[in-house]
């Protein structure tokens, strides 16, 4: 293997600041520059949507402090600096600032950015988007009591905004083009217990629908009806950060390719995070992990394999979900597959398996993180299960961990 003597991460979020742990803890000794467009050392996201809205003096948590990147680990920290630019043939990036960096080896991890919607530009409501420290400041110093805020996506940032917004006595509105809510990873009755849940802490819902322009008084919806709105929240999903892998030649219009090992075709250049398009067994096919565990983990397998190693990663993808009382996890691929409920869907304490004939594709549990950490190695193990026995709480799950 030639000598790697320096390594440039470009990127300074989540995945970024794990595959520069990662890689000194392989033992890495060269340079590793990481370069990130925010201001703050990296953090995880799952706070902006979570403690961070709940409270208005919420400490924001760091994945270590400032001075430990250079003081202990030796990295170069460069924050406030996109990397605007890439040469596969020098193998340098050059920051916005002008500033370039020589590369043996190369981690874009750009993550993703809001799409945005262009028809409220001008509107009369404050128009936020969530995706960063300052956006999560400015939004939770708006939510007071009856404030009206219309939350366009009802997804997971919909949600768990609409959570706190709630929580805060606003008056709050879900606007979602699909007929139900957590279309995209969710089965329908796991939407429906949600929406209950919502409702009942006096959320509204505009379902089929999404916003046409904003008005003077709020927002035109595409069926003609108007809401009032002092604040307009939309999360109506992302887009990869993709425009620098453009420059090394990769197609990245999905997110930026990458085989198990996170290598992408260009020489020396990886990928991990929110940002890589990486194959998914449960799905059976290629997808973006926008999860907090993906920017870990993922990271720091590739982190490994950028430093010499050679494992690859296939940890099937998972997230939670906070809302009021419910804490919802999933695993896997909950969509083109059978749904089979284990437990009361009724209650508040239940679990759904996805079944692609014997075979467990996904699963997602309610108030039940006991029985899906067991649902997460069955998953990842790709078992066969009987259906029957998954039905019956009265079976253990740990006897299909022992025989698959
Ligand atoms: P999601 O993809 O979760 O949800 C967006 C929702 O908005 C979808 O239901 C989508 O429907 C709908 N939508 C799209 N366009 C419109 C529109 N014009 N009008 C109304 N509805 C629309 O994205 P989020 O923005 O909620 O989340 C962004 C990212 O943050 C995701 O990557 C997510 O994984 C991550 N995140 C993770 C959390 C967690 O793990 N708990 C918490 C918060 C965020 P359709 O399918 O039709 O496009």
């Amino acid at each position: 293997m030639p000598s790697i003597e320096k390594i440039v991460i470009a990127g300074a979020g989540q995945a970024g600041g794990r595959a520069a742990e990662a890689l000194r803890s392989a033992g890495f000794r060269g340079s590793i520059t990481m370069i990130g467009e925010e201001k703050h050392p990296p953090y995880e996201r799952p706070q902006l949507s979570k403690e961070l809205l709940a409270a208005l003096d919420a400490p924001v948590a760091y994945l270590k402090p400032a001075s430990d990147w250079t003081g202990v680990l030796d990295v170069t920290m460069i924050t406030g600096a996109a990397v605007v630019a890439c040469d596969a043939e020098r193998q340098t990036v050059a920051t916005g600032e002008g500033e370039i960096f020589g590369y043996d080896r190369l981690l874009l991890a750009t993550g993703t950015q809001p799409k945005r919607i262009k028809t409220l530009e001008g509107a009369s409501a404050q128009v936020h988007y969530l995706r960063n420290i300052e956006d999560a400041v400015h939004l939770r110093q708006s939510f007071h009591r009856q404030v009206s805020v219309v939350i366009i996506g009802g997804g997971v940032i919909g949600l768990e905004a609409a959570c706190a917004a709630a929580k805060h006595g606003c008056d709050v509105t879900v606007v979602e083009n699909q007929e139900r809510l957590l279309a995209r990873a969710f089965p329908g009755l796991v939407s429906e217990v949600v929406e209950a849940r919502h409702r009942n802490h006096g959320v509204r819902f505009e379902f089929g629908v999404t916003v046409a322009a904003g008005t003077t008084n709020g927002v035109r919806l595409t069926n003609g009806a108007e809401l009032k709105a002092d604040i307009v929240l939309v999360g109506i999903g992302v887009e990869p950060n993709n425009a620098i892998a453009r420059d090394l030649g990769l197609s990245a219009d999905a997110g930026i390719e990458v085989d198990a090992f996170g290598r992408t075709v260009a020489p020396n250049v990886f990928s991990a995070g929110d940002v890589a398009l990486q194959w998914s067994k449960c799905h059976d096919r290629a997808l973006r992990v926008e999860t907090w565990a993906n920017a870990q983990n993922q990271a720091i397998c590739v982190a490994g394999n950028m430093a010499g190693g050679n494992r690859e990663y296939s940890d099937p993808p998972w997230f939670w979900s906070d809302q009021y009382d419910l804490n919802i996890q999933v695993v896997g691929d909950m969509l083109n597959a059978d749904h089979v409920v284990r437990g009361d869907c009724q209650s508040d304490r239940f679990s759904v398996a996805a079944m692609r004939g014997s075979e467990i594709v996904g699963a997602i549990s309610i108030n039940a993180a006991k029985e899906m950490a067991m649902l997460r190695r069955l998953v990842a193990r790709q078992s066969k299960l009987n259906r029957s026995d998954i039905e019956s709480t009265a079976y253990d799950l740990r006897q299909a961990l022992k025989t698959n």
